[in-house]
């Protein structure tokens, strides 16, 4: 399934060791150390494993960055430029946990989409509905609402996660077909409005793990995976990895 992108998202995770191990298993794994294969770690190890990523093909994945785009005084906040500087290829925009717990709103996420742009990273915007709103049927407007900072960005190298909140680390993953839908409404929404990308690439995120990744990634419109408790053993990793290569 040549093309296809597997990011893993270590979330609030891990310590330095646990870090280290997890990323060194999935290094002796050639099925995981592709460049189609990232792992979104905590900030605080970004550097450590960024330094172990010479020369290899995984790619370093940040979870979040700031929305102040230079150096200053903006206490705890990491800038893009730093992220990049230690080895991030991407870095995560939006998750649904961070609109949650840190009401991360529009603006916010539009100039941490322009920052990471500017600085040459892949920022990856995560959209998706909450369970109310896919029971109200809202849920298309909703997605198209997170959308819309894409008319507005810079022009610049970007990804889409569509994440369902109700099927993150619920173990309820969404149909096949609701997939191929949303999927295929991003890009549609995307042709007609957003900022041209070097090209419109959806991944799927929410409770995926070696059991469903091959079906999940054959599903029309998915470009690959954003996968977060499968991600933090080497055994499931490898195997969504495998299912993609
Ligand atoms: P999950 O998380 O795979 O544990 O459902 C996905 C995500 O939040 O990116």
């Amino acid at each position: 399934m040549a093309g296809k992108l597997i990011i893993g998202n270590w979330k609030m995770n891990t310590r330095a060791q646990s870090a280290q191990s997890l990323l060194d298993a999935l290094l002796e794994q050639p099925a995981c150390d592709q460049p189609w294969v990232g792992v979104a770690a905590p900030a605080v190890y970004l550097a450590a494993l960024g330094a172990r990523l010479q020369g290899r093909a995984i790619r370093l994945a940040a979870q979040d960055v700031s929305a102040f785009a230079s150096d200053g005084a903006y206490t705890g906040e990491v800038s893009a430029a730093m992220l990049q500087d230690i080895g991030c290829a991407y870095v995560l925009v939006g998750h649904s946990e961070r609109r949650q717990y840190f009401a991360e709103s529009n603006p916010q996420l539009l100039a941490k989409m322009n920052n990471a742009m500017a600085a040459g990273l892949v920022p990856v915007l995560c959209v998706g509905e909450t369970l109310e709103q896919r029971e109200q049927g809202s849920y298309l407007a909703v997605i198209h609402q997170q959308l819309s900072i894409l008319a507005d960005i810079a022009a610049g190298e970007y990804l889409i996660a569509y994440e369902p909140v109700w099927a993150i680390g619920t173990g309820k993953v969404a149909t096949l077909e609701q997939i191929a839908e949303i999927h295929s409404a991003i890009k549609t929404w995307c042709l007609q409005n957003a900022k041209p990308s070097a090209s419109i690439r959806v991944l799927y995120g929410g409770s995926v793990k070696a059991e469903n990744a091959e079906s999940i990634l054959m599903t029309d419109n998915v470009d690959g995976a954003l996968v977060g408790g499968a991600s933090l053993d080497a055994g499931s990793f490898r195997m969504i990895c495998q299912a993609a290569g």
